[in-house]
């Protein structure tokens, strides 16, 4: 497959095209935001390591029978991914208390929830990814019941394959952002799945081995990034 044209710069990464035009090349970078692009910076080989956990993950996936926009490791950095049409709806999943569930419901981080949470937010850089419903998505048609139904079915099964791997691996998964997609009317999962979308904590210490390590400067960036992919690569 050959790289062609830079089709769009992200905050984490870049997406070119290809010479197939039902294929992708999503590069990985070093640089990292937080708190809706206020903070600004760069965590060292974040962009491979992310590429590395997120292949790892969407193998995973794929194994247990969802289907991802994942093709295969293209490079280092980069990943050559099916080319999909994103719904405007980010989904988070969550199993602890931690970030904005914790601020915004004046809940002490850590807590173990009764049942994962799934939340919707309005896919909207400008507008902060704002928090919406299923009635924003239907009354602004940002997706079809049916989608709604199947994108909420794919994240309760992705957390379950995902905690218990991670459990595995001596990780806690606290929470984590998803983003789906249509491939020729097919709904998919895309984007990626990394220490950036989710949280990861150590399941003894409950050290903290993901992006809050940068959002909080709490140092060891890249040392926790790469130890949830040794800990991944592990037997
Ligand atoms: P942002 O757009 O928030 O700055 P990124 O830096 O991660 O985020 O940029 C990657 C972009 O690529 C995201 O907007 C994401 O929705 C999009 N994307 C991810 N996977 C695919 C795919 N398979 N097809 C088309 N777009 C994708
Ligand atoms: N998340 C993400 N992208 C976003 C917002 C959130 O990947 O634009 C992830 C985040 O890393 C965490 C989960 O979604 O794993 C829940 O994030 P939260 O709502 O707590 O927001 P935060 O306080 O992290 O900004």
């Amino acid at each position: 497959m050959e790289k062609r044209e830079l089709l769009y710069q992200g905050k984490a990464k870049d997406v070119y095209a290809t010479c197939n035009p039902d294929y992708l090349i999503i590069e990985f970078k070093d640089d990292a935001t937080a708190f809706d692009g206020l903070k600004r910076g760069q965590i060292t080989n974040k962009g491979e390591i992310n590429n590395r956990i997120s292949t790892i993950i969407f193998r995973l996936l794929e194994d247990n029978g969802i289907h991802t926009h994942f093709y295969k490791q293209f490079s280092a950095r980069e990943m050559l991914v099916k080319k999909l049409n994103i719904l405007k709806v980010e989904v988070v999943v969550r199993n602890i208390s931690a970030g904005s569930l914790s601020r915004r419901l004046g809940i002490e981080e850590g807590l173990e929830l009764n049942s994962p949470i799934l939340e919707f937010y309005y896919k909207d850089d400008a507008l902060k990814d704002p928090m919406i419903n299923e009635y924003h998505i239907y009354a602004l048609s940002l997706a079809t019941p049916e989608q709604v139904s199947g994108i909420t079915c794919l994240a309760f099964k992705i957390n379950d394959i995902l905690k218990e791997h991670l459990l595995s691996k001596k990780m806690l998964l606290v929470d984590f952002k998803l983003e789906f997609g249509l491939h020729r009317e097919a709904l998919m999962l895309g984007d990626e799945i990394s220490p950036d979308t989710c949280r990861f904590w150590d399941a003894s210490t409950h050290d903290k081995l993901d992006k809050d390590r940068f959002r909080r400067d709490l140092g060891g960036v890249t040392e926790a990034y790469a130890e949830v992919l040794k800990r991944l690569e592990g037997a």
